[in-house]
């Protein structure tokens, strides 16, 4: 039953795929787990996405997450990377899914463009800190904090519901977690707009080259609890349950104020060398402790109004049928 606002001990997730339009990316984040070279990796076409959107008819599945490795804003591909991502956002929309588009860095006018086909998007901040242009960030011009900062303001200039979030465990110290949280506080408080903030741990897997230990899970709830008293009320904190391996520091969490598990599909594509539990597996965790798990739609209420009367009517149709 869709109706989390009823129950006082409950968190959300959201039943989600993640399509990917290409894994190729021109930076080179030395934790990626992702990415693969330039030219190196065939694009999703739409007939290909046809197929897995009709599969999924039959499942519980409700958001597309859309992720995708970057194309310089100056290449000749670029107009074309766009044009595909907004292509499988609209077919996505045609077979009844509601769109989430986290694509990296996008101009005012690509943003403004998408916000037409997706009921809210999303980018990580990870951390301000210039420090990280020096280590891990050193080849990914898209990483620069002011970039990523002017994304979420041109997010509320547009009135797009927005996602993002810090990556811990990344060469940042305690008080660059807290500035960037301030710096998202901030720029909600302008805008409104933002709908949850994801608290993601560094999780080392097979492809990366930076040569660090996993983030400490027993540090998350220390941290969400700091971050809960910076954030306003009305964002949501997000932890992904697959990088909380241990049940008792994944309760831990929620119990600092973690409310939101993200999405929750087949694979994480970020990180795929961590499964997914999937809801019932997280139920029996949560359910002993006296909280119940309950799905969400990739755009939360209070949002509905900002946007197009085309996409309003998807979300009621799901808000209605779907979750009853
Ligand atoms: S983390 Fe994202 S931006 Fe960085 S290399 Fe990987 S896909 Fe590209």
């Amino acid at each position: 039953m869709y109706c989390h606002q009823l129950l006082r001990d409950y968190t959300t997730y959201s039943p989600a795929y993640t399509i990917v339009p290409t894994y190729e990316c021109f930076n080179r984040c030395t934790y990626c787990n992702f990415r693969t070279n330039p030219g190196a990796s065939p694009w999703m076409t739409l007939s290909a996405a046809e197929e897995i959107f009709r599969r999924l008819q039959k499942q519980k599945v409700c958001e597309i997450l859309i992720l995708s490795g970057e194309v310089h804003p100056h290449s000749p591909q670029r107009q074309a990377w766009f044009q595909r991502i907004y292509d499988l956002c609209n077919l996505a929309l045609n077979w009844g899914f509601l769109p989430h588009t986290n694509v990296g860095p996008l101009s005012f006018a690509e943003m403004q463009q998408l916000k037409s086909v997706n009921v809210s998007m999303g980018l990580m901040l990870e951390q301000l800190t210039p420090k990280l242009l020096a280590t891990v960030h050193r080849h990914a011009p898209s990483k620069l904090p002011e970039l990523r900062l002017q994304q979420l303001t041109w997010a509320g200039e547009l009135q797009i519901p927005f996602t993002t979030g810090l990556l811990l465990g990344i060469g940042e110290t305690l008080d660059d977690c807290w500035e960037t949280l301030e710096a998202i506080s901030h720029l909600h408080q302008r805008y409104h707009h933002i709908q949850e903030v994801i608290l993601q741990p560094h999780s080392p897997g097979n492809q990366q080259t930076f040569d660090a230990p996993a983030f400490n899970p027993h540090q998350l709830p220390e941290i969400i609890t700091q971050a809960r008293q910076i954030l306003p009320a009305d964002i949501t904190i997000q932890i992904p349950p697959n990088l909380v391996k241990n049940e008792q520091w994944l309760l831990a969490c929620i119990e600092a104020g973690a409310r939101d598990l993200g999405g929750i599909g087949p694979i994480d594509e970020v990180n795929p060398d961590y499964p997914h539990l999937q809801e019932q597996e997280l139920r029996e965790i949560l359910q002993p402790a006296g909280w119940q798990l309950v799905p969400r739609l990739p755009i939360y209420p209070q949002f509905d109004s900002w946007l197009s009367e085309e996409l309003q009517a998807a979300v009621k149709r799901w808000r209605k049928f779907i979750f009853t």
